[in-house]
This record gives structure tokens, C-alpha cells and sequence, in this order.
């Protein structure tokens, strides 16, 4: 069964860029700069009573049929069953823990152990569909640029991915050991990894320059290569991102944690708003979810915009110990400032035009109010390991400082509001990806050792085992060593293709 044919995306920038599913997926970044959101916001035809007793490939399908309208239902179920398989160390994909007055949604149980594999497992499949839809059989060339999770995470969706490559740039000195131990073991005759000789930014300036020049498009093209984006701004990723927030509500449901039709709150800690956006079209589409709650690192821009209605990145980058929500410019902020705006591209570009030249932009007391389902808030570097320590000494479980961003806002949030309301936290890494700052959380007396000597120490006092992403790289040899300046990237690319 396929629910609303006729749901299409449109550029946020521009209301006539109108694409189906698969075309935005296939493109990632619509033309104009703009990103893709659907010209309607679907309803769920179903309500989760319905969808007790099913498993999260049952779930995820119910959700994203009615995204991805122009997929038939074999296609979407094959993309599923490719994704949610036995690469997730458990069966249930997203399994939730109760702790310390919440219920932690653990994202982290796919091969690189972050909540980016819940998207990056099935985006490889939904492109290749997406290809095959469209007409396109030229073999697709992923660029991506990673400050550390992304690149693994999209190379390890895509490895050994038929008529996909993928190339990852990286700053040479920019990321954690364990996280380039990660990228430089990878496998996968189809995955490229190179060290840049600067820092994110450039690596991100680098991949843009080559998808927006037609010289290098052209001399692919002609070599039977098309480039495309795992960025988060592509559809592929946000969609996927819904499933597990209506999962989690079905489980609380069929576990008799709350009533049908009960409202739950949701805590996610948020760097380039994906995440949150996602829970935010969940309950758009008939979830029933009561606050939004977006947890921020020191980078609180997020957070100075829900309380002022001004969103001004200039200030200083702050580097914390929750790395991947090190963020100045929240990219997929700018598809709730669409909605808010009463679906005005016109309004939207204004705004992010001011942002790209200004670096600040200020939403009407209008749109203001449309603001109402959200609640910012954010941790300092303190009270996120403060968050780390009280829940490991009261419960014995152990989080990551990304966790610990959005535990400690709940802590605040419900010292302000005195909201009794269930609520889910996303919990978007596994506290063996930053080990050290965890274990120090815990006890200062590991601060002096190395990442690698804390994986023993961390099994011991959480009694969960080392995950195979951890254990698989100690000892994994080096495949990768290409390293170059920010000005060679395309000669690296056009070098792997054979050009
Ligand atoms: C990417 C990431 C986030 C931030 O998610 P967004 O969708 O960018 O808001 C939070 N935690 C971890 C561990 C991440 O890797």
C-alpha cells in the first residue's frame, strides 16, 4: 500500500524547485543552496497501538512509506532489511534504558558505535534506489568531508556498496586517535581516506569547490562517475531519523510505561539540528510528543536562539568534550525556520542570506510563537561530566558527553518546569567512543592514561562488553595513508577514479 502519491520536496530557497523522493536524495543540496522538505508535512495513517509487537525494520517501513512516496514497497522493505540487519550488535537496533527518571533511547548499537549509523546504514541502499529509479547508471563517487563520526559512519554504510565509491577527507591533525584509527583501518575495496594538511574547514571547502565545478563534473561524467553528498542535509538521512522516535514511543507503549495517546517528552543533544528535526517531524506527523528539548554544548547558539529569536553564529568556536556538537552554523535549522515562516522561500532565503553574509539573522515575534513545541537549554563543560558521574553513582549506567549534554538539560529543564511528563533522551553515542573524558568524568584518576588502556577499566565498571567496533580496531592493520594540502583534493579524487 503507498499512502500519499503526490508528496513531493521543495527547496527551501525557492518553492518551484520541486523534486520527488528519490531526485532529493540523489542530489542531497537542492541547486539554489536550499535544502529539501516535503510540500506537505504527512499524517500517519496509522496510531502506534497499531504497531505494537512489530520490530523496528516493520516500524521504520510504516514510517518512511510515507515519506518516501515514490519508492514501492519492495523497494523500501529491501533498503530495510539491508540496513537494520546483523551489523547492529542487538535486535532490537534501538533499544531503550530506563535511568535516573528517563528513558534512554541507545542509537549507538550500529557498526561505529554514534547514532549517525542509524541513517548512514540505509543511505547506500536508498541512493542506489534512487539511481536505479531515476535512470541513472553512472557508478556514484561519495566526497564527504568529517571532523571524526561522519566519514566513518558513511564509509561504513557504503563499504563494498555496488556501484558506489566513497572518499572521505579528514583533518590530519583535527580528530582523536581512536577516531583515526577508525577511518585508517577501514575496509571496503570502494572506501578512500585521506588526511588533509588543515583543518575542517578547508576539507569542507574542498569537497564543495569540486561539486559545484563543471570542468571536474564533466571529466567524471564522461568516465561514467557521478558525484553525490551523505551530508546531513540530504532527505535520505533525516528520514530514516523519524523511525526510531516512533519506535520508541510503540516499546514505551507495549511495555506499559505510558497510555495510548499519552505524550511523551523528547531530549535530544543537538549540533547540526538533524536529530531533533527528525522528532520534530514525528510529531508534526501525529506522534504524540509534548516538548521538543534541544540540549547544547558551550557552542549555544541554539540555545541563545530559542531564548532570543536571534541566531548569531559570531563567537567564538568552542572545542568541548562532546566533539560532534562543536557547531556555529546548525544546517538543518534552516528547514524549521522555513516552516515557522509560513513555508515563505521568500522569507527563508532572506534570512539565510543574512546569515551567510552577516553571520546572524532575527526571526519576527510571529514566527517566534511558532516556536512553542521547543525548549533550549545547554551544559557547560562541568555539568555535562557532573551528569556523567551522578548517573553512573545512582544507577551504574554509564553515558557518553554527548548523553551527558542532554541529561544535564533535562536535569534543568525539570528544576524550571516541574514537568512530570515521560520522557525519552537520545542517546547518540556509546561511551566507549570517548573514553577518556567519560572514565575522567568518573574518577580524575584516569586522567593521565591513554584512550586504548581505558577500554578494560570502562567494561569493568559498566558491565557492558566491548563493543566489536572497539575491539576490531586495537589490533585492525592501517589500509589508508594518503595525506595531502587542501589544494590537491581534486587531483586525489580524479587519481582514485583513474583519471
Ligand atoms: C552528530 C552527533 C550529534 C548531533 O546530531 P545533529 O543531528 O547534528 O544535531 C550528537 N551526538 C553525536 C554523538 C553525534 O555524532
Amino acid at each position: 500500500m503507498r499512502y500519499s502519491m503526490d508528496l513531493h520536496y521543495v527547496s527551501t530557497r525557492d518553492y518551484l524547485n520541486r523534486v520527488t523522493a528519490s531526485q532529493a536524495i540523489l542530489q542531497g543540496l537542492a541547486s539554489d543552496g536550499g535544502l529539501y522538505v516535503p510540500d506537505q508535512l504527512p499524517q500517519f495513517d496509522f496510531s502506534p497501538e497499531d504497531l505494537i509487537g512489530k520490530t523496528y525494520q516493520e516500524v521504520a517501513y510504516e514510517v518512511m512509506r510515507h515519506f518516501l512516496t515514490d519508492f514501492t514497497e519492495e523497494e523500501l522493505k529491501s533498503c530495510i532489511a539491508l540496513a537494520y540487519d546483523s551489523k547492529f550488535d542487538t535486535e532490537e537496533i534501538a533499544p531503550m534504558t530506563y535511568a535516573q527518571g528517563a528513558y534512554y533511547l541507545e542509537l549507538f548499537h550500529g557498526k561505529t558505535i554514534a547514532f549517525k549509523d542509524m541513517a548512514l546504514s540505509i543511505l547506500p541502499h536508498l541512493m542506489l534506489t534512487s539511481a536505479r529509479k531515476n535512470g541513472v547508471d553512472r557508478e556514484i563517487v561519495i566526497l564527504t568531508a568529517t571532523s571524526g563520526d561522519t566519514g566513518k559512519a558513511a564509509m561504513a554504510g557504503f563499504e563494498d556498496v555496488k556501484g558506489t565509491r566513497i572518499i572521505v577527507f579528514y583533518p590530519k591533525d583535527g580528530v582523536s586517535a581512536i577516531q583515526e584509527r577508525q577511518m585508517l583501518t577501514q575496509t571496503g575495496d570502494n572506501t578512500h581516506v585521506v588526511g588533509i594538511h588543515g583543518n575542517f574547514d578547508q576539507a569542507q571547502s574542498g569537497v564543495k569547490r569540486m561539486f559545484n565545478d563543471p570542468v571536474l563534473n564533466e571529466k567524471i561524467r564522461e568516465k561514467g562517475f557521478q558525484f553525490s553528498s551523505a551530508n546531513s542535509i540530504n532527505i535520505g538521512r533525516l528520514v530514516p531519523q523519524i523511525v526510531y522516535y516512533v519506535y520508541a514511543y510503540v516499546k514505551l507503549l507495549e511495555n506499559g510505561k505510558i497510555g495510548a495517546k499519552e505524550k511523551i517528552n523528547v531530549v535530544v543533544p543537538t549540533g547540526n539540528f538533524g536529530n531533533i528535526l527528525a522528532a520534530y517531524y514525528a510529531k508534526r506527523a501525529g506522534l504524540p510528543i509534548a516538548k521538543l528539548i534541544c540540549a547544547s554544548n558551550e557552542n549555544r547558539v541554539l540555545y541563545d536562539f530559542f531564548s532570543t529569536g536571534t541566531y548569531n553564529k559570531n563567537r567564538p568556536f568552542q572545542v568541548t568534550n562532546s566533539p560532534s556538537m562543536d557547531i556555529l552554523i546548525s544546517s538543518n535549522l534552516e528547514r524549521l525556520i522555513y516552516e515557522i515562516a509560513g513555508e515563505s522561500d521568500i522569507v527563508n532565503a532572506g534570512l539565510m542570506d543574512s546569515l551567510a553574509r552577516k553571520g546572524i539573522y532575527e526571526i519576527t515575534d510571529q514566527m517566534r510563537q511558532k516556536l512553542g513545541d521547543f525548549y533550549g537549554n545547554y551544559a557547560d563543560e562541568d555539568q555535562t561530566e557532573e551528569a556523567i558521574r551522578e548517573i553512573y553513582q545512582t544507577c551504574g549506567y554509564v553515558i557518553d558527553t554527548h548523553t551527558a549534554v542532554a541529561a544535564s538539560v533535562y536535569g534543568k529543564y525539570k528544576a524550571e518546569t516541574a514537568d512530570e511528563t515521560k520522557t525519552v533522551i537520545a542517546s547518540t553515542a556509546s561511551p566507549y567512543k570517548f573514553l577518556h573524558a567519560v572514565m575522567t568524568a568518573i574518577d580524575p584518576k584516569y586522567a593521565n592514561v591513554e584512550d586504548f588502556d581505558l577500554i578494560g577499566p570502562l567494561s569493568e565498571i559498566s558491565g557492558c562488553p566491548v563493543p566489536r567496533a572497539v575491539s576490531d580496531i586495537v589490533a585492525a592493520p592501517i589500509r589508508h595513508d594518503t595525506v595531502c594540502e587542501p589544494e590537491q583534493m581534486d587531483q586525489v579524487v580524479c587519481s582514485f577514479l583513474g583519471l
